[in-house]
């Protein structure tokens, strides 16, 4: 707001000095094509507020240091770009600010450009106090930029960026023609707020440079910006060039790393990482040379492998651009590694990667572990490391190495936030500051709100009847729960969920739902559903294709979606041969499907079909499914159905855990292609255990790329064959962990 305000002192000089500079108050698309066609330094143009749809803004010119180019909002967030939009800048000394970017897209591959056309880029311009919300492409699977930065010296601040759900890199600085090197940008003071799980690669906040470009020095400084839950892939930043600067930056429950994935000669300083215990919360990922990791903080960070607390790579010897270069020469001193998982060195080490880091140190870290497991693990030598004054106040070490000394020492937390161990000088600084939300961004736009979107609105009554529940749901809004009591609900039309919506009957039962149509719920744009003490029935249901009764729409959904179903007792969905519970298809993403507590009976299809994405991209339909203490009986096709296919290693998921369940015949019909009882297809973490399966037919796992994490365990398989574990590229012994399991002839597997 300082910056507005001096920026409004400014208007007004310019007004008092008409000879030089002219402002322009634009209310429509013409009267703003018409001034920016006259724009000379010192100009200004002003946005009416309100609404501007379909409006692609460029503004291109020569500015000067003392007499930019302004493009400005008549009020900061009174300037809504919607529709079919984008900005793009040229020239020298551009200014914009106060904009926000919402309910709609791109129609090109950037929402915010630093360049007109490849021949006109912006140099010494600066995009500030902007906002871009939720302005996706309609097709989670469509690429674009929210913001690519191209030129020279050119500075993005104060932005707010929020619910970025289609593909894509949200920031891309570019590096693609000399014009664009050594550009000394800035990026600082931004807001990168909540960037969902993609369920593909294509899913990081900030990419500087591409494999291609990355022997050039970007010298981009990214500085004291707020990463609030960026999860939308393995990587966070991904830096591909050489000579960035990544300092003070804060990442806040971010699943993923910042990774130095090419280039040389980067410096990550100052940085804060808090996992707060969340899924595969990382910190820094070591690769190249001549990089400097100081001063770094992490606390409660849950990543293992490449997205450890601290992970430095194996390098590729010789190797090619796109590949592994060796850890040669870094420096990873003073950082403090805080009740977290792990840090991994060498990681990677196999028949490609088998050039270990040389000449590089390792000193005055504080090392602080969670849990009961490995907490420092080494994949190879780690003889060109060397070790100093590093303690180890808690966690094991897979070896000892010398330089680590373990000392247990009591944390406190200071002043600052953060933890520090008393009577040890090892570790982040106590003078480091993070960010505050408060600091970075706008003031004038809110910050999204944390935690679960059911039950935050009102409990609405339901009467038991015809199509009642239809006329509640249709006047319901978010997070309100529809409250049923004992009796028929019948439903003649398909309820669409464009809402979070929670659904829940009597504890002690007799809710009952009988719909009339294919489907009973259709999830659509921002829809999610919770339902709790029901039973619902099939029988009335026409046979129809595609039944089921929880469908998503047949558009793409930008919004990622909950199901949970918890006391939900579903049967007869047997008009035809596959009659599925939930069916996910193209272009859709559950965060979770999770059924607890729940039973199914005489269905003819699958209770999750999560198999939509069948083109091997990487792509998949639900990052966690969770079944917990339910019982399936006389299910005609797979009871799971989830498949990831390819060889992209950019997803933390998809996460399948089932646990205390029963199984009676299921997957047994003529119909079950797979003649499997569940297929689980490229799931990266795969837990199965204390359930029952009879008379029923095999589980069948299959590992594609990376490093699955299958346990099978304390499961029970009578008159069922043992599991299928396959192995679809590695070439060694099944991955899978099986353990006290018992099959039909009482061996133990
Ligand atoms: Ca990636």
């Amino acid at each position: 707001m300082v910056f507005r305000f001096a920026l409004i002192v400014g208007i007004f000089i310019a007004w008092a000095s008409p000879a030089q500079s002219a402002h322009y108050f634009v209310k429509n698309q013409s009267e703003y094509f018409e001034a920016a066609k006259k724009v000379e330094a010192g100009d200004i143009i002003i946005l009416a507020n309100g609404e501007w749809r379909d409006f692609e803004i460029v503004l291109t010119g020569q500015g000067t240091k003392t007499k930019p180019i302004t493009l400005i909002s008549e009020e900061p967030g009174k300037v809504l770009i919607t529709g079919q939009s984008n900005l793009r800048i040229g020239g020298k000394h551009i200014l914009v600010t106060g904009l926000v970017f919402r309910n709609g897209y791109s129609p090109t591959g950037e929402v915010i450009s630093f360049r007109w056309t490849k021949k006109d880029l912006a140099y010494d311009s600066r995009v500030t106090e902007v906002v871009i919300d939720h302005f996706n492409k309609p097709d989670r699977f469509e690429s674009d930029y929210w913001v690519g930065m191209y030129g020279k010296r050119n500075r993005f601040d104060h932005n707010h960026l929020v619910g970025k759900s289609n593909k894509g890199v949200t920031f891309a600085v570019r590096l693609d023609s000399k014009d664009s090197q050594k550009n000394y940008h800035r990026i600082d003071h931004n807001y990168f707020g909540p960037r969902p799980v993609l369920g593909s690669n294509g899913g990081e906040t900030l990419r500087i440079g591409t494999s291609k470009y990355s022997m050039f020095n970007s010298h981009t400084l990214v500085e004291n910006n707020f990463f609030d839950r960026c999860d939308g892939e393995v990587e966070i930043i991904s830096s591909k060039s050489g000579a960035n600067t990544y300092r003070g930056n804060v990442f806040f429950e971010s699943s993923g790393t910042l990774t130095l994935r090419h280039g040389d000669g980067n410096f990550v300083e100052n940085n804060v990482f808090m996992g707060n215990g969340k899924d595969h919360t990382g910190g820094i990922r070591v690769i190249n040379r001549d990089q400097t990791i100081r001063n770094n903080y992490m606390e409660g960070l849950r990543g293992t492998g490449f997205s450890s607390a601290l992970t430095v790579m194996n390098g590729v010897p010789n190797s090619p651009v796109n590949r592994y270069v060796q850890v040669d020469n870094a420096v990873i001193e003073n950082n403090s590694v805080v009740d977290s998982r792990r840090i991994t060195f060498a990681a990677g080490a196999d028949k490609e990667r088998s050039a270990p880091p040389v000449n590089s140190k390792f000193s005055g870290n504080l090392l602080n572990g969670f849990g009961d497991g490995t907490f420092i693990k080494v994949q190879d030598d780690i003889n060109g490391i060397r070790f100093t004054d590093n303690q180890l106040t808690a966690g094991n070490m897979e070896k000892p190495v010398a330089g680590i000394t373990a000392m247990p020492a009591t944390l406190s937390r200071a002043d600052n936030g953060l933890l520090y161990p008393e009577g040890l000088t090892v570790g982040a600084s106590r003078d480091l500051k993070p960010v505050t939300r408060d600091q970075v961004g706008v003031t004038w736009y809110a910050k999204p709100a944390t935690g679960d979107r059911f039950g935050k609105g009102k409990d609405i009554a339901v009467a038991p009847g015809e199509d009642s529940l239809t006329e509640t749901l249709a006047a319901a809004e978010e997070g309100d729960r529809l409250v049923l009591s004992v009796g028929d609900y019948v439903v003649n039309k398909l309820l669409p969920l464009d809402k979070a919506i929670s659904i829940a009957g009597p504890a002690e039962g007799g809710a009952k739902i009988i719909f009339a149509r294919p489907s009973l719920f259709e999830i659509r744009e921002r829809g999610s559903l919770s339902l709790s003490n029901l039973l619902i029935d099939g029988a009335l249901a026409p046979d129809s294709v595609g039944n089921a009764v929880i469908r998503t729409t047949s558009y793409p959904i930008q919004s990622n979606f909950v199901i949970s179903l918890d006391r939900v007792n579903i049967a007869n969905l047997d008009v035809n041969k596959s009659f599925h519970v939930i069916a996910l298809g193209k272009s859709s993403f559950a965060d979770r499907v999770t059924i607890k507590n729940s039973n199914f009976l005489n269905i003819s299809g699958s209770i999750i079909q999560a198999a939509a994405e069948t083109e091997d991209y990487g792509q998949y339909n639900a990052e966690y499914v969770s079944i917990s203490e339910s019982n399936f009986k006389d299910i005609g096709g797979s009871v799971f159905n989830i498949y990831r296919g390819g060889r992209d290693e950019s997803t933390f998921g998809p996460h399948f855990s089932l646990s205390e369940s029963n199984f009676l015949n299921v997957g047994k019909s003529g119909n079950n292609a797979s003649g499997a009882a569940m297929v689980l297809h490229g799931v990266q973490h795969s837990d199965i255990r204390k359930s029952n399966f009879a008379d029923s037919a095999p589980i069948k796992i299959v590992h594609t790329v990376g490093r699955p994490q299958t346990r099978v365990a304390q499961n029970i398989f009578s008159n069922t064959p043992a599991p299928i574990v396959e192995e679809l590229i590695w070439t060694g012994a099944p991955r899978a962990k099986m353990s006290d399991n018992v099959v039909t002839d009482g061996t133990e597997k």
